[in-house]
């Protein structure tokens, strides 16, 4: 079964075009890259498969529903960093996130299990390292245990070592069965983490599929490897 399905998805602020007629598919179990370069789009996709926005034009199924209903408290999200709170306990923070998002206190234990940061649940945030935050982060997306997983660029702004530990929580969450959509700028991430891949440039869709077919050199030198 497809989890996501684009069909012709255009996105117009004023006189810029965003997304111009993209379509593509996202296959259920996938890790799904959304690459391309600043500007391109990715954020405006996310944000319209989320119904945050609306298109200018085209429609989307999201797991096996059309647009027109709003599946965004079915799915887990990391969009921006959320704002937990420095002076209180990790596990504080996502009672106060689950209360927030109306779920109930049940899946925290597990979601911090999942994030391995059930050791650490007591320790204040402040006292988390960045990898550790943005984990949290994704605990707090995994609250309700979502079959899919949207995230916009879940490596920005962390160290080497956050990093290298958000993309194995990545590759865990699929391997236990999510559906992960990711934005990213980095080709050699997308390559490292994802199943399949769409490659944005100015709101065209210069390619899509799986990432050991699409990734080849051609396809590097038309959308400018150097711009990702
Ligand atoms: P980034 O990584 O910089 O966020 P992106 O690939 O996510 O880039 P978008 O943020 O979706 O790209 O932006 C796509 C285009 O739409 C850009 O030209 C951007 O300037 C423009 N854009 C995005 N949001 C708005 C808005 N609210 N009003 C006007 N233009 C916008």
């Amino acid at each position: 079964m497809d989890v996501l399905t684009l069909n012709g998805i255009t996105k117009n602020y004023g006189k810029i075009c965003a997304l111009n007629n993209v379509s593509f598919t996202v296959p259920e179990g996938s890790v799904f890259g959304i690459l391309g370069p600043n500007g391109s789009g990715k954020t405006t996709m996310l944000g319209i498969v989320l119904n945050i926005l609306k298109p200018s034009a085209g429609s989307f199924t999201l797991m096996g529903q059309p647009s027109t209903v709003n599946m965004r408290k079915h799915i887990g999200t990391l969009l921006e960093t959320p704002n937990f709170y420095h002076y209180l306990s990790g596990e504080r923070n996502l009672r106060i996130a689950a209360e927030i998002k109306g779920k109930g206190h049940d899946g925290i234990e597990d979601a911090l299990r999942k994030v391995n940061l059930l050791h650490r649940k007591d320790s204040k945030f402040s006292t988390y390292s960045l990898g550790m935050k943005q984990r949290l982060a994704i605990a707090a997306a995994l609250l309700g245990n979502p079959d899919v997983l949207i995230f916009d660029e879940p490596t920005n702004g962390l160290d080497p070592v956050g990093i290298a530990e958000i993309r194995e929580l990545i590759t865990r969450l699929a391997a236990e069965g999510k559906t992960i959509i990711m934005a990213s700028h980095m080709l050699d991430e997308v390559e490292k983490v994802c199943t399949h891949v769409a490659i944005l440039k100015t709101g065209v869709l210069i390619t899509a599929g799986k990432v050991d077919e699409v990734l080849t050199n051609e396809d590097l030198v038309q959308i400018g490897a150097a711009d990702i």
